[in-house]
């Protein structure tokens, strides 16, 4: 698979040529596709496999599908993510690839200036990435954060309209985490890498 095959168009692209990433990775050429069809996804990927950006390229086609039909409604993606460090990672690569279209992230975790992350949602944001806990500062509560952090997510998903798509991504799924998260997805395809 190369690029040409997601059918992106030239602004994004453009970005994409400009990060000087020859190919896609192998979850981008299982992942980005599923994502583009609209499907639920769980996809099982190590750090640094590319998994960030096989989410991010196909949120921003479905933004700007979205955004013809809806405009000033507040954010159409939420990225919800265990760690702050993380969170900001992601903000930054939506920044870098949501440029592409002049789309808004904003960042929303524990630690962060409130008043700031507040006002930057008031200004207005297609994209929200965020941590559901203050706690969850790094990856060291181990197995109770965990679940309490998938059953946060759970419920932040509540609040989100049923025709959602959802895609959840993980390093490891264990049995009873993955029957957690099964919750909020239909029929899921399941791709590991
Ligand atoms: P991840 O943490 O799995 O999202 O991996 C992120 C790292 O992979 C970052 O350093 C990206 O710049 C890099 N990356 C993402 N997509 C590609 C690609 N197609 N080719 C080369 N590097 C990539």
């Amino acid at each position: 698979t190369s690029f040409a095959h997601f059918g992106f168009d030239e602004q994004l692209m453009h970005i994409i040529r400009k990060s000087e990433y020859t190919q896609p990775t192998p979850i981008q050429c299982q992942g980005v596709p599923i994502a583009l069809s609209g499907r639920d996804m769980i996809g099982i990927a190590k750090t640094g496999s590319g998994k960030t950006a096989a989410f991010i390229w196909p949120m921003l086609v479905h933004i700007m599908d979205q955004k013809e039909l809806e405009t000033g409604e507040g954010p159409i993606a939420v990225i919800v993510c265990p760690t702050r460090e993380l969170c900001q990672q992601i903000h930054a690569e939506c920044k870098r690839f949501g440029k592409a279209y002049s789309l808004r992230s904003v960042a929303v975790y524990g630690g962060g200036s409130m008043w700031e992350q507040a006002k930057a949602l008031q200004e207005g944001a297609e994209i929200v990435v965020c941590t559901p806990v203050r706690a969850l500062v790094d990856n060291h509560c181990g197995r109770l954060c965990h679940f309490t952090y998938w059953y946060q997510v759970r419920s932040i998903a509540s609040h989100v309209r049923p025709d959602r798509q959802t895609l959840l991504f993980s390093a490891t799924f264990r049995k009873k985490i993955e029957r957690l998260a099964r919750d909020i997805l239909v029929d899921p395809i399941r791709v590991v890498q």
